[in-house]
């Protein structure tokens, strides 16, 4: 991959967040730094880091595309109420791949799981 400055200063940007964020979300914060920047080539660069593994864009069922620095196993929780993506870290999932590997016979290269419910936050704001 080519040098670009701007590809830079995005995966800075999601490295030095937590919190999942969103393509726009990104563009809003690298505008700052970058001012005639567009969402369509911080859309482009993101896509092009995923391609290259420095980062990890997590699909989201009827909501936007999340990316993720942490490239490490684990998995992800939506919240449906504040719409907030959580790490989830389980040894049930870590060992999932042999589960279905024996069941199947296929050879399990990766998975991708997103469970969608209420964060602990939303849980307790119901009661
Ligand atoms: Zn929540
Ligand atoms: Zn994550």
């Amino acid at each position: 991959m080519k040098y670009s400055r701007q590809r830079e200063v995005i995966l800075e940007e999601v490295k030095s967040r937590y919190d999942h964020p969103t393509a726009d979300m990104i563009y809003k914060a690298v505008l700052e730094k970058i001012p005639n920047i567009s969402l369509g080539t911080v859309y482009r660069n993101l896509n092009q880091l995923v391609e290259h593994g420095l980062i990890r864009k997590i699909l989201i069922p009827d909501d936007s595309d999340r990316f993720d620095y942490c490239l490490s196993n684990h998995q992800h929780l939506y919240c449906t109420d504040c719409k907030n993506v959580f790490d989830i870290e389980s040894d049930v999932l870590k060992g999932i791949d042999a589960v279905i590997e024996k069941e199947t016979n296929y050879t399990i290269l990766s998975h991708e799981m997103v469970f969608t419910g209420f964060c602990e936050r939303c849980n307790r704001k119901k009661d």
